[in-house]
């Protein structure tokens, strides 16, 4: 001990038992304290403790654990605290690399009474303090303080894991007051408690007074959390609003992310208020738009009901809010775009354009709507297109042929999978115009049923008083039609529903004689077809006669469809040999009614064509299809039966009910009808068969009434019909002859079957002023009031 460096301190020494001093080696420990019943891993690289560790080792001695006040390489005594532990290294292992790694267990506590610092190690001289636990009740209490203390630690700051209460609350149980203070201690270690705080309960060598320190240091490590929590809370309050939006945003981002919608869905919703805004839409419609825009935004992209939203903000995007063309109305000018656009039509043309100088004069559309009647292809369609071209609209044809529901002029309600606005509106998109000229194609083509009368919203739609607010179901915002022109077609004015009729000026157009048909090949259709296939009249041309046989041969109809169809399928196939024979100038070629058939193929129609002698039985009426007029022969035949009528030849109803009005008619009348001679016991005996060929084709209407009727008397008779001659007329009852319609296309139908002689009711002799004048100098009309004079004028004596 001499040899040691000794640094003397004056201590109070005033412990009653003899104090046991002893020198150990010393361990400074820095910034943390071992507290006696406490092991602890450590990994010492100071040379002077690692050499003090390894003489502990060698010697299986006792080491000094002591904490610094402040880290020194040779502390001296200033540098320690004055209270340490006792302890003894239990593991240890050499790295070799100079330092050491233990494993050391406290024992006891000791004061420094002198630091030894000469040789390789500090050493210190101490004074063990051995501990005798005071079983008083102050002592339990406390105890029992610590512990809840310590409790309401761990629940309150969750710093400590709550397993720790149950190895406190054994030693509770075991009632050792020093391992408890000691243990709890321990678990008041940095970073949470400070070393000094633990080296201050180390220090406190009374152990009510360290009980009481540890109370005191939890409480107040409590208070500090208190506290800490406290002004945790009051700054997120202040930064809470900025944080809060921050956050929420950061959320939106991540919550539409996740749904599928990123930048991109992001810049379509913009995209879509961008349009929106700039669509022009009416105050109702924009804000109806913005609102489901809102909707749109909230949900998933790629959900079906975000589909619906999108596709009702396009339609209502696309619509012509505000978008109108410049209409002019120059009448000579739209006279001669009507003109140039169509040969013939004097008529309809004359209407059309008084109409059009009316609604010049009103400058507002009001009043009747133009209705175009009249079979397929007679330029119903494009005299349409035409005024739309002459008063500077757009234009757009929606057929309405087939439409039976309301719901597809009106549109279905949003509800509805797969809703669609009705066709007004996406007509009206098509067009791409609030005022264009609106075809409503086939308005005799519309039916009715169980889901509402579709005739009753198109008459919405044509009102002029209530069509500028229409209501689409589906668009469910009002659309104004006021500046719309609308023009309707028809093929039969009857079939119009009445209550449009009523408001529809309607103009015939009843189907072109061949000679107007000649004509409009001539001037329209070959020289269209030519430039519409790349070909000239160097290349070819289509004569009269070819034309002819056209008309006859290959088409039959009213219009000139089928015409144009047949002209440019010529001009494909010359288009096809131009091509095909390559060379520098290609020779002409010339179609004509004796090469037609190359061209187009064996001829499809023969037309009916009248008898080739005087029969009887047979008489000879005309139709009126919608391919124009045609001849049919009426075969009336009778057979030993007993008076009843067999009608064959798929007759309508009113076709059966005008022949059997014939029949009785001539019954009545066989006595007074001087001109026949029918034994009145001729009905009871015999049965009378009706038959009107072709069989297969459906016919019906009354207007074959007085053909019947003559069949039936020359059959009964045995006196046959004249062969050139045909008829038409309703009769009733009493022989009165009534009127018919179609008469111009009954008469263009004679001529081609080479009548020459025609009865007509007298009353339809206004409407041979329809019929140009070429034709009519063919043929001779009878004008009759009553079957008696068909009778004297059609059968043969
Ligand atoms: P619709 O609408 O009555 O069925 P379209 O207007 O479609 O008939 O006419 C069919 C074709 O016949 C069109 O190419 C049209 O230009 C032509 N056409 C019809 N009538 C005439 C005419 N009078 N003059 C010139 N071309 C005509």
């Amino acid at each position: 001990m001499k040899s040691f460096n000794m640094i003397k301190r004056r201590r109070s020494m005033e412990q009653q038992n003899k104090p046991k001093q002893i020198i150990l080696p010393v361990l400074p420990l820095p910034e943390q304290v071992i507290f006696p019943n406490m092991t602890r891993p450590l990994h010492v690289v100071r040379e002077r403790s690692v050499k003090a560790l390894k003489y502990a080792i060698e010697h299986n001695s006792e080491i000094m654990m002591i904490t610094m006040k402040q880290v020194a390489d040779n502390p001296d005594m200033d540098d320690f605290y004055e209270v340490g532990t006792v302890g003894r290294v239990l593991q240890s292992l050499d790295p070799k690399d100079g330092s050491i790694k233990v494993f050391v267990s406290g024992i006891l506590r000791a004061k420094v009474i002198e630091i030894l610092r000469d040789g390789d190690f500090t050493r210190a001289l101490l004074e063990v303090i051995s501990e005798k636990a005071e079983k008083d009740v102050e002592t339990q209490a406390l105890m029992n303080n610590v512990v809840s203390t310590l409790r309401e630690y761990v629940s309150s700051t969750r710093k400590l894991p709550p397993e720790t209460m149950e190895e406190i609350e054994e030693i509770l149980s075991q009632g050792d007051p020093i391992l408890l203070a000691d243990t709890v201690a321990r678990y008041l270690s940095p970073p949470v408690v400070d070393y000094r705080e633990q080296q201050a309960i180390l220090d406190m060598l009374d152990l009510k007074e360290r009980l009481e320190k540890i109370i005191e240091v939890i409480k107040y490590q409590i208070q500090i959390f208190g506290i800490e929590k406290e002004i945790d809370g009051r700054i997120q309050e202040q930064v809470a609003k900025q944080q809060k939006e921050f956050y929420l945003n950061e959320r939106i981002k991540a919550i539409q992310k996740e749904l599928g919608r990123d930048a991109q869905g992001m810049a379509e919703i913009d995209d879509l208020k961008k349009k929106i805004l700039e669509a022009k839409m009416t105050k109702e419609a924009e804000e109806k738009s913005l609102r489901e825009l809102e909707r749109l935004e909230q949900m998933p992209p790629m959900s079906a009901e975000s589909g619906v939203i999108r596709n009702y903000i396009d339609w209502l995007i696309s619509m012509p809010w505000d978008i109108t063309t410049e209409t002019k109305l120059n009448i000579e000018e739209a006279e001669k775009i009507l003109e140039e656009d169509h040969y013939g039509l004097e008529k309809p043309k004359e209407r059309i354009l008084e109409y059009l100088a009316v609604l010049k004069l009103v400058q507002k559309i009001k009043g009747p709507i133009l209705c175009f009647v009249g079979p397929p292809g007679v330029g119903k369609t494009s005299l349409a297109k035409s005024i739309a071209r002459a008063t500077g609209r757009n234009f757009v044809r929606v057929s309405l042929g087939g439409v039976r529901d309301e719901a597809e002029i009106r549109g279905h309600r949003r509800t509805y999978i797969g809703s669609m606005p009705g066709r007004v509106i996406q007509g009206l998109k098509k067009a791409k115009s609030k005022n264009p000229l609106f075809l409503l194609d086939e308005v005799d083509k519309m039916s009715m049923d169980f889901r509402g009368d579709p005739s009753a919203a198109l008459l919405e739609v044509l009102d002029p008083e209530q069509n500028h607010t229409f209501n689409d179901h589906y668009l469910d915002v009002d659309f104004d039609l006021s500046e719309v022109l609308f023009i309707t077609t028809a093929n039969y004015l009857n079939a119009i529903p009445p209550p449009l009729r009523d408001r529809m000026e309607v103009l015939e157009l009843p189907g072109y004689t061949e000679y107007e048909k000649q004509k409009i090949a001539e001037l329209f259709l070959i020289p269209k077809q030519l430039k519409a296939n790349g070909l000239t009249t160097e290349l070819l041309s289509i004569s009269k006669s070819a034309v002819s046989s056209i008309i006859n041969l290959y088409t039959r109809e009213a219009g000139v469809r089928n015409l144009e169809r047949e002209i440019a399928s010529i001009c494909r196939k010359v288009a096809k040999r131009v091509v095909k024979a390559d060379q520098e100038t290609p020779k002409k070629l010339h179609a004509t009614a004796k090469n037609i058939h190359d061209y187009l193929g064996i001829s499809r129609f023969t037309h009916g064509k009248g008898e080739v002698e005087d029969q009887i039985g047979v008489a000879t009426g005309l139709a009126y299809t919608e391919m124009g007029g045609d001849v049919l022969a009426i075969e009336v035949t009778t057979m030993d039966g007993n008076g009843s009528l067999v009608l064959t030849g798929k007759l309508g109803d009113v076709m059966q009910e005008s022949a059997k009005a014939a029949l009785s008619y001539i019954r009545s009348r066989t006595k007074e009808l001087s001109l026949i001679d029918i034994p009145s016991e001729f009905y009871s005996k015999h049965d009378i068969h009706v038959h009107i060929p072709e069989g297969a084709v459906p016919k019906d209407g009354p207007s074959a009434g007085i053909t019947v009727a003559t069949a039936m008397v020359s059959a009964f008779t045995g006196l046959p019909v004249r062969k050139d001659i045909a008829m038409t007329g309703e009769i009733t009852l009493r022989g009165r002859v009534l009127p018919i319609g179609g008469l111009k296309e009954k008469v263009l139908a004679a001529l081609r079957a080479d009548i020459t002689n025609i009865i007509i009711p007298r009353e339809n002799e206004k409407d041979l002023s329809e019929i140009p004048l070429e034709i009519r100098k063919k043929l001779s009309f009878h004008l009759v009031d009553n079957m008696d004079k068909v009778i004297e004028l059609a059968l043969k004596r």
